[in-house]
């Protein structure tokens, strides 16, 4: 029988919805028990955020003062001494579980499964390439399977369950060559674009940096998180870590909204398992309406200002 341990994705605070997306996925394992392992300096919000989710067998909360920051060098060697009880270890497929994950596979001396798609068996799963157009199957060698989960590929479990919190301490070699400094975000608060319900996006078609603030505009009316096409990035109207697609984040929320954004292959791949994709361009034929709900053709400098003042309404 497997023994699943999820590592929690969180902020300290909050309970990244990736978390509930990885015990999804552990859930099709049918293991004998989903343990998630809440490393924190203190951590008991999103432990006892981890205990709610159904399926979860106990929470692990590894309080140490060098946890108060994700950082994977730290926490790789605290997973690799937790993963030697369980038969896989899972985290995110987000910029979190891809950072901390590979490391702590190379601890443990096996391969990591990258963007778990489907389970097979405990030891076959299905993974997307090429830009998501293609699916492979791969296996893993005997031993721990350490995989991380493509989060838009499972839908968060229900908040009913009531998991033991279990406080452990490690005995670790803290790295002494690796140490946090600062953050820097530009969510500017906003949700986190893997994570998010509502998603607006902008492509070349918004021209400027300055003209890009429409598009954070309507997303603050909204509650929704900011995404861009590599286009907008490339020509320096957001920082990278707002692309969305093959080389960016590959993203589900329930509503996607697409501004002057093409559709490009390389962009629709990571929008793939998005609800209702809305999108505004003014070029009938641009390929982004192949696969929108919604397609209005028109530019975008006449329905942005209209749809924020609409919302400023209230
Ligand atoms: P464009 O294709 O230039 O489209 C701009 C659109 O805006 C046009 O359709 C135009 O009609 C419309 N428009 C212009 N002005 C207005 C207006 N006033 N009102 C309304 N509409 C207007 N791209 C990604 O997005 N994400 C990726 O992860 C990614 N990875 C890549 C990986 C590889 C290996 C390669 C080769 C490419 C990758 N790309 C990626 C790039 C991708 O091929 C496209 O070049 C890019 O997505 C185009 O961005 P865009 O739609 O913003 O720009």
């Amino acid at each position: 029988m497997s023994k699943v341990l999820v590592i929690a994705e969180h902020d300290g605070e909050t309970l990244n919805l990736s978390t509930s997306k990885t015990v999804a996925c552990a859930l099709t394992l049918e293991p004998e028990a989903i343990d998630v392992a809440v490393f924190a300096d203190a951590g008991n919000k999103p432990a006892q955020a981890a205990a709610r989710l159904n399926g979860v067998t106990r929470v692990l909360l590894v309080e140490h003062v060098a946890n108060q920051n994700p950082v994977a060098a730290v926490l790789a060697p605290q997973i690799s001494a937790l993963a030697r009880d369980y038969t896989h270890v899972l985290a995110p497929a987000t910029t979190f579980g891809k950072d901390v994950l590979p490391r702590a596979a190379a601890l443990l001396g096996v391969p990591q499964v990258s963007d778990v798609m489907r389970v097979i068996d405990r030891n076959v799963f299905e993974r997307p390439i090429y830009a998501g157009n293609a699916v492979e199957t791969v296996e893993t060698p005997p031993g721990i399977v350490v995989a991380t989960v493509r989060t838009a590929s499972f839908k968060a479990v229900p908040e009913s369950g009531s998991a033991p919190v279990e406080k452990i301490s490690l005995d670790f070699d803290c790295p002494t060559h690796t140490r946090f400094l600062r953050v820097e975000s530009s969510s500017g608060g906003r949700p986190d674009l893997q994570s998010a319900r509502v998603v607006v996006s902008g492509g070349r078609g918004l021209g400027t940096k300055e003209n890009f603030d429409l598009i954070y505009a309507l997303a603050d009316r909204l509650g929704a998180a900011v995404g861009a096409s590599r286009a907008a990035v490339d020509a320096g109207l957001v920082p990278n870590d707002l692309q969305v697609g093959q080389t960016g984040k590959i993203i589900a929320p329930e509503f996607y909204l697409a501004f002057g954004i093409s559709g490009a292959i390389q962009h629709l791949a990571g929008i793939k398992d998005a609800g209702t994709i809305v999108a505004v361009n003014k070029d009938p034929d641009a390929p982004i309406f192949e696969v929108a709900d919604i397609g209005l053709v028109a530019d975008l400098f006449d329905v942005l200002p209209a749809l924020i003042e609409a919302l400023s309404k209230g």
